[in-house]
């Protein structure tokens, strides 16, 4: 981590959460006085507005889950970076693996979700990772080339763009790459970002995730190249994020 990059700590909450989650959110905020690190809460569409209100005026931010490209239009159940926007969110997970499996997202869409965000404002958390397979076929890190250069458009600056790495077969199975290994990868993302970016490419943020646990973090946030985490499952507790947040060294 570099003194040019701010760790972010990102928690994913996927298709979970009532309104009565208030309560997780507003412990999360209250925890975070003191704090190096930048922390998020991406819950679903539906709680969005409430959570931006109810974190306003603190170090808490608010994220979306997906977006749209087109900015309104018919498209039935789709949401749109500037709906996000209007409803308090200042970013959005794109091409999560789970995105790219339920709804059949390949690269070409993420990338147009990534210039909606930009176009509204937002900042794009675009997800890359490798399937089992691919890892012990050992193209992990080819892959993830792949998908960051043909995902991320023109234009990405290092206030305009995070990545996350996510290995799909880490995500939610509490397995996790080795360090050597999420090092090996983030440097190819480091890589392909210089390419494209140039120096740029030093100031974009690249966060691991997969698996991140209180127990884990520490190890996983000290990594070379890692500049945060994007957090699942252990992102609907409180404690357990509070306790992430706080790994950041
Ligand atoms: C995720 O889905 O973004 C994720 C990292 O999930 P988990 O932490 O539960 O593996």
């Amino acid at each position: 981590m570099t003194a040019e990059r701010r760790p972010l700590i990102a928690g994913n909450w996927k298709m979970n959460g009532l309104r009565a989650a208030k309560s997780e959110l507003r412990t999360v905020a209250a925890g975070l006085a003191g704090l190096s690190a930048e922390t998020m809460i991406c819950p679903p569409f539906t709680l969005i507005g409430a959570f931006a209100a109810d974190v306003a005026g603190t170090q808490l931010m608010i994220g979306g889950q997906d977006c749209h490209p087109a900015e309104s239009g018919a498209h039935t159940g789709d949401i749109s970076a500037e709906m996000l926007r209007d409803a308090g969110a200042v970013a959005v997970i794109l091409g999560h693996s789970e995105r790219r499996i339920d709804h059949q997202e390949g690269d070409a869409i993420v990338k147009a979700k990534v210039k909606a965000a930009w176009r509204a404002g937002l900042l794009p958390v675009v997800c890359v990772g490798e399937t089992l397979v691919e890892r012990d076929a050992g193209e992990a890190a080819a892959v993830v080339t792949r998908q960051v250069r043909q995902s991320v458009p023109d234009g990405a600056t290092a206030v305009n763009l995070v990545v996350a790495y996510e290995p799909i077969w880490a995500i939610g199975t509490g397995r996790t790459p080795t360090t050597d290994d999420v090092a090996e990868v983030h440097g190819a993302i480091r890589h392909i970002l210089g390419e494209r970016f140039g120096a740029e490419a030093n100031g974009i943020r690249i966060l691991y995730g997969g698996s991140v646990k209180p127990d884990n973090a520490a190890a996983l946030l000290a990594t070379a190249d890692v500049d945060g985490a994007l957090v699942g499952g252990a992102s609907l507790k409180a404690a357990d994020f509070l306790a992430i947040a706080r790994a950041v060294g």
